[in-house]
Parts: C-alpha cells; structure tokens; sequence
C-alpha cells in the first residue's frame, strides 16, 4: 500500500509539474504569435525585441527543465569539493566583475573527496552562485566556503549580501516555477534540491531582509579508509 502511495504521490508532483510547465511555456508562445501577427501588418523593430526577449524565456525553462529530466546519478565518480568549488568559481569571475561582486574562497577541507557526479554537482553551485549575484544588484560579496563537519560530512555555503528572503516566502523555495524575478524560471533551486538529495545530502537556508542569504549544502564525505570492506 506504501509503494502505490509513493506512486501516487509522485504522478500528482509530476501533474502539477505539467501543468506549471504548460502555463509557463504558453504565455510566452501567446506573446511571440501576437507580435508576429503584427509584425506581418506593419514592421516595428520593437515587436521583435520582445520577442526574442519571450524566445530566450521558453529556452531558459527547457534548458532547466531538461536538467531536471535527466536521470539519477549514474557514473557516480570520486569528486574532490575544494577543486570543484574552485572551478565554479572561476567561472563567474567575469560576470562577478560585471556585476561589482566580489567572491571569495573560504575552503578548509583536508581530503575533501565525496562520491557524485561532478557535473551536476557543478550546476548546483552554479545555481545557487547566480542567485547570490542576481540577489545584488548594486554588488556586494560572496563567500564560497567548505568545512569538514565533526561528523566528517562536508558543509559548504555559499553567502550573499543581498536584499534577503522574507521568512515567510522561504516555504516557497524550491517549489516549481516559484520566482520573484523578471527573468527568472524558477527552476534554479528545485533542480538544487533534486540533485544534493540524489547525493545523500541536504540544503538548508538562513535569510534575513537586506542582509544576506546563506545557502548550506551538507554532503555525506566518502572516505577511501573507510570503504565497506573495512568496516567492521
Ligand atoms: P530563479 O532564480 O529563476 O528565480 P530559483 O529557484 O533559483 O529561481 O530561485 C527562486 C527564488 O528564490 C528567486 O526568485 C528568489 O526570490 C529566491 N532566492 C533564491 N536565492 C536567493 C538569494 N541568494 N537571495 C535572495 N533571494 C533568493
Ligand atoms: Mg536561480
């Protein structure tokens, strides 16, 4: 009885989930055919602006989307979080130049191997690196940082100085198609929890209004000691 419980569950998650997607793919498809029955009236260039702008709104939902479709963790590899953090990092420094952003590395882990997969790993800090910048419109600082916890799990958090999350609205996170931005699809942190919870792990958030956000991830550490053959 549990199993088809579960089952259920998850059919209604995946219904509503279609149905946000049909709400959120038709408003912009409704926009891009009323500017293009106009533009085959007259030609104003504007009209194409928007649509372009409503184009790489479907694209940007797709492209999210696409990520939460794929499958469960697979190659599962042996990923080293420093490093990782380091990479991703990287690849934001134009952006965070762009922005006014500064982001510092606050890394203090000995052997930080865990067990995932890197690329998806990667898209969870990208996610929540885009939000911490998107959260700062006039700049401000971010701080990358990684502990070993007394468990021997792997805490990292990404903090901004940002305009914050009223409390109220944080049951909201996570939930599909939730955004308060213009541009934004809502997906970022859904596609977050999806993947840390595939890897044994969990995301917490602390906020507090034009102060600052801080998003945790805790990761179950993989130690090659410590493997089952040597348990006993
Ligand atoms: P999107 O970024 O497309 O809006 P996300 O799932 O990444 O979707 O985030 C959902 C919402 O959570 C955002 O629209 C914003 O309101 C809030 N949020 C997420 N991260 C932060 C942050 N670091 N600071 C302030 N608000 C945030
Ligand atoms: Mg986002």
């Amino acid at each position: 009885a549990e199993e088809i419980m579960h089952r259920t569950e998850k059919l209604s998650v995946v219904g509503q989930l279609a149905a946000g997607i049909a709400h959120e793919i038709r408003n912009p498809l409704t926009a891009i055919k009323g500017f293009t029955q106009l533009l085959k009236k007259e030609d104003h260039n504007d009209y194409l602006e928007v649509m372009l702008n409503e184009l790489e709104r479907i694209e940007d939902i797709v492209s999210d989307l696409l990520i939460l479709a794929k499958p469960q963790p697979s190659k599962l590899e042996e990923v080293d979080i420093g490093i990782l953090l380091e990479d991703t990092v990287d690849l934001f420094r134009s952006e965070a130049i762009l922005h006014n952003v500064e982001i510092k590395l606050d890394i203090d882990l000995g052997d930080s191997l865990i067990k995932g997969e890197s690329n998806k790993l990667k898209q969870v800090f990208i996610n929540l690196l885009k939000n911490a910048i998107e959260a700062m419109p006039n700049g401000g600082g971010i701080t990358v940082s990684a502990i070993r916890t007394s468990n021997g799990e792997i805490m990292t958090k990404v903090k901004d100085e940002g305009m914050g999350i009223p409390e109220e609205r944080i049951p909201n996170l996570g939930e599909p198609f939730y955004s308060t931005k213009e541009k934004g699809t809502g997906l970022g942190l859904m596609i977050c929890n999806r993947i840390i919870k595939n890897h044994g792990g969990t995301i917490s958030i602390e906020s507090k209004i034009n102060e600052g956000t801080t998003i945790s991830v805790i990761l179950p550490a993989f130690s090659p000691s410590k493997t089952p053959a040597n348990i006993k």
